[in-house]
């Protein structure tokens, strides 16, 4: 039979940074729309996995002077390549001991949430009918769309910040998430205390450029019988300025009109000044609070497993004058 450690095992060695696993009663109360025992009903166990940034992919942003290595190898070269390629091949270790397994990556478009990308919290869980339909009035509509985040939390793999972002120990913010559901039954890892990593500082908000991170309105959810609460993002305004939508954090807006528009389409940022590197050139931005900022304050906490010998600010953040104003 197959046991939590060969599966972790055998994640490493293919690919994964941190790996964990969960049951599946930790979804308990989610909404239906959102919980994945509707995507697996046999699904008795839930392994989540973390894939590092290298954190010299913000090296060239910090400095001001080279933004494609975390568009291209911090971002979406793990959601393209690295994912997909660790999911399959720990698939075949499940099915190689008579066990389904489904893979789930992060780049995966969720057709059926509602809207367009920019929902609120209180309209993720609802379907759009306009897409899809329920097959039966009992179930939720196709495609149910599970939150990597709180799937990876309900997995143990860490918690999630006041930023929303999904902290480790290993590497805090610096990773990205993918999951597979299993029928295998795997001894579970226990869920993260809330407050274990993030400290409330509000550095992250502080230190975004388009201040997407409110101070005062928060969304909670419980899960595993741990309340988490975390900012409720402006994901609309976190769209547009983690693409260059400030001015005076992207020297790639150079044109009146590249300050107007820069962010507010992909367009602009894809296809007019970076080329994109497996269709990726967005985040400009560095992730400057919600990776940079919140990475900077553990690191110089001692909180994090994974250490270097140098830290990684050295000097204040450039800023690009702008209209004579510093
Ligand atoms: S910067 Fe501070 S408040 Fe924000 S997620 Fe990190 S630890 Fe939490």
């Amino acid at each position: 039979m197959l046991t939590s450690e060969q599966v972790k095992k055998h994640a490493r060695e293919v690919g994964a940074d941190i790996v964990s696993i969960g049951t599946m009663d930790r979804f308990d109360g989610a909404p239906p729309q959102m919980d994945p025992r509707w995507m697996m009903p046999t699904a008795k166990s839930i392994v989540a996995m973390g894939f590092r940034h290298a954190r010299g992919c913000f090296r060239g942003i910090e400095e001001g002077t080279f933004f494609t290595a975390y568009n291209a190898m911090g971002y979406a070269s793990i959601n393209y390549i690295e994912q997909p390629y660790v999911l399959h091949e720990l698939a075949r270790l499940f099915e190689d001991h008579g066990c389904d397994a489904m893979p789930i990556p992060n780049n995966f478009p969720w057709n059926n949430i509602n809207a367009s990308g920019w929902t609120p919290p209180e309209e993720t869980e609802k379907p759009n009918f306009n897409k899809a339909k329920p097959l039966t009035e009992d179930r939720p509509a196709p495609d149910v769309f599970i939150q990597l985040r709180l799937a990876a939390y309900a997995a143990g793999l860490g918690e999630i910040g006041f930023s929303k972002m999904f902290l480790s120990k290993e590497f805090g913010p610096r990773q990205r998430i993918a999951v597979l559901l299993t029928d295998a039954e795997l001894e579970p890892d226990p869920v993260v205390k809330p407050g274990t990593l993030c400290d409330k500082c509000m550095l992250c908000a502080k230190a975004c450029t388009g201040n997407a991170i409110p101070l005062d309105k928060t969304v909670k959810v419980t899960i595993a019988g741990n309340e988490i609460e975390w900012a409720d993002i402006d994901m609309k305004t976190c769209g547009t300025y983690f693409c260059g939508g400030n001015p005076a954090t992207n020297p790639f807006a150079v044109t009146p009109e590249d300050k107007e528009t820069f962010g507010k389409t992909v367009g602009i940022a894809q296809d007019h000044k970076l080329k994109p590197i497996y269709m990726y050139a967005r985040a400009l931005e560095g992730a400057s609070g919600c990776i940079r900022a919140c990475m900077i304050h553990l690191e110089n906490q001692g909180k994090l497993g994974c250490t270097f010998d140098q830290p990684f600010r050295k000097k204040t953040p450039w800023r690009i004058p702008q209209d004579g104003n510093p």
